[in-house]
């Protein structure tokens, strides 16, 4: 139900209860540009995982009934990433919250060049939510204050922490996905253009990071965090029964 109505992501502070104000830009959105009018229907994200169909009335959205998206991973996913140059880290957190990642976590390593500025953040989390509104999720993302990369190295007990080098011998990440429980929260670092410095990867390893291999050969550092996001998105819903395919054999 609702495949086809607009998102609209709010910010908690736009619900009081069953009504949504809504931003003059929001306004401007949803009336110039995609001409809806009062009475219409809209799907809400508060990005914290509900949503509602909504029905719009001027400034403000009246909350109708809650709605399941069923568009998150079942398992929470971190991306801790070495920022890279240009505006690359902008196309990790368009990609990566399409694939499902729930946290990213950007890190200033050894040989990383960017110095993000302050404004950055913000710049990050509106890209985080205008991905989750464009991909249909129930949660934006969050993105983390960049953090020196050796104290974004305690991601917490629940968490199984890898890293990925792009030289060695690092068993691939499938071989390593296929030995821990579905459920398993997971959190994957990769490196800047420059990769990691063997102090960094010694520094991870010692604080129980496992090393994974992406393939054979070597991405760039926009590359790697999407392509190990995908493989783990496709690992945790490979049980899951796709809709299309429900009540038929296995689509094998
Ligand atoms: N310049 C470095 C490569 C950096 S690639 C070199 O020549 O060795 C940027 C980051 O992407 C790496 O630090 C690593 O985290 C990740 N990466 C790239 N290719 C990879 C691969 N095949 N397997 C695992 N990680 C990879």
């Amino acid at each position: 139900m609702g495949q086809h109505l607009y998102r609209l992501a709010i910010a908690p502070m736009q619900q009081h209860g069953d009504r949504i104000h809504l931003t003059p830009d929001q306004q401007h959105y949803l009336y110039r540009v995609l001409r809806l009018t009062a009475g219409d229907r809209c799907i809400v994200i508060n990005g914290r995982g509900k949503a509602w169909i909504a029905s719009l009335a001027d400034d403000w959205a009246t909350l109708l009934n809650p709605l399941e998206l069923g568009t998150e991973l079942p398992h929470p996913l971190t991306l801790i990433v070495a920022l890279p140059k240009g505006s690359g880290f902008e196309d990790i957190i368009r990609s990566g919250t399409e694939l499902g990642v729930s946290r990213f976590q950007p890190v200033i390593s050894d040989r990383t060049l960017l110095k993000p500025s302050p404004q950055k953040l913000t710049r990050w989390q509106r890209i985080a939510q205008e991905a989750a509104e464009q991909s249909e999720r129930a949660i934006v993302p969050v993105v983390h204050d960049p953090l020196p990369f050796r104290d974004s190295l305690d991601p917490g007990t629940q968490t199984t922490a890898l890293i990925a080098l792009a030289r060695g011998d690092s068993p691939p990440l499938t071989t390593v996905l296929n030995c821990l429980p579905r459920s398993t929260e997971l959190a994957i670092a990769t490196g800047p253009e420059g990769g990691w410095t063997p102090t960094e990867q010694a520094a991870a390893i010692a604080a129980g990071f496992r090393p994974v291999s992406l393939g054979r050969r070597i991405l760039r550092a926009v590359t790697a965090p999407v392509a190990a996001a995908a493989t783990i998105a496709a690992w945790q819903e490979q049980d899951q029964v796709h809709p299309v395919t429900s009540g038929e054999d296995s689509g094998c």
